[in-house]
């Protein structure tokens, strides 16, 4: 490929909102056969509300929030920004100081709130610190996965305090976008932190056959070098802090605008305005491109 052409694409691909890292990379776009795609913020808005706050027996919900709230006001997630933005409404509610804030890289935070020991994240991460959830509160994680929602727990002092049931919707564009890499001649896959019930749902309505689910930051790189050893080449799709290790691995990554600095960096790529569709005018971009220098 001429340089000069390579150029040219890229220019073009700043009119469309795509920020291109080097002209090199529009030639590894064109080989690419597998799209593996993030669901939270890169299918889904990533902007997740609170649906329910459920306290254990004897604990109250207003404290689950406040202290869960306190902790996720330090933290980048959507799930954080959800929880944080919950009791920002409540003007009542002043949020205590935390200290030692830790994040359990796709499992959840932890840190000291008023003297508590505090973990909030992905019920397994409470149960690997020996703080199961009673009865009702495993009902509360059942549902709410049956129903396509995160439930997300809350403990500290070494016992479960809560649940608390968050969830997104997904982009108005994301199933277009799907159908349109399937007919570029890309078979997407959907990698996801989040349960697999959640992941399924959210496949369903935009048309991905493919999931895989409950994986922690490591295991999406790991899923990636299989497809690799496998003879794929893989474009990879991503927003968040976990995604950024993917990212770097896959042939081609695409962070999404909207998304952390850390993907941004990682990637090849970046959608401007992260939308699906964006991703679906890179490939073009870069085969025509190509086409034209041969
Ligand atoms: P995804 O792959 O969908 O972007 P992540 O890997 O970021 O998901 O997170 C996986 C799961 O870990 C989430 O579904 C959630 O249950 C839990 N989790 C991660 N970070 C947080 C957080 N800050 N607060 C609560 N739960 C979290
Ligand atoms: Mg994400």
């Amino acid at each position: 490929a001429t340089p000069t052409a390579l150029m040219v694409g890229t220019g073009r691909g700043a009119q469309l909102g795509i920020l291109i890292k080097g002209p090199e990379v529009l030639e590894q776009t064109r080989r690419v056969d597998t799209i593996v795609l993030d669901k939270t913020g890169t299918v889904t808005t990533g902007e997740m509300t609170v649906h329910e706050v459920v306290a254990a027996e004897g604990e109250s919900a207003a404290d689950v929030r406040r202290l869960a709230a306190a902790l996720e006001a330090a933290s980048e997630h959507p799930i954080g920004r959800a929880v944080a933005a919950s009791v920002a409404d409540l003007p009542a509610v002043e949020l205590p100081h935390v200290e030692h804030f830790a994040n359990v890289e796709g499992l959840g935070v932890q840190g000291v709130v008023e003297g508590h020991a505090v973990v909030v994240g992905r019920p397994r991460l409470l149960a690997d610190w020996s703080q199961h959830l009673d009865a009702d509160l495993a009902d509360v994680v059942e549902r709410a996965q049956r129903e396509g929602r995160t439930p997300v727990a809350v403990g500290w002092d070494g016992r479960a305090r809560g649940v608390i049931v968050v969830g997104d919707t997904v982009k108005p564009s994301s199933a277009e976008a799907i159908a349109r890499l399937r007919d570029l001649g890309l078979t997407p896959i959907l990698l996801t932190g989040d349960n697999a019930a959640a992941a399924q749902q959210v496949a369903d309505e935009v048309g991905i056959e493919t999931v895989v689910a409950d994986v922690l930051p490591a295991d999406k790189v790991a899923e990636v070098q299989r497809l690799q050893a496998a003879g794929k080449v893989v474009a990879m799709v991503g927003d968040g802090v976990n995604d950024a290790a993917a990212l770097a691995q896959a042939d081609l990554g695409l962070a999404m605008g909207t998304g952390t600095d850390v993907a941004i960096e990682a990637s090849d790529l970046t959608l401007v305005r992260g939308d699906l569709l964006v991703a679906v005018d890179a490939i073009r971009l870069s085969r025509r491109t190509l086409a034209t220098i041969k």
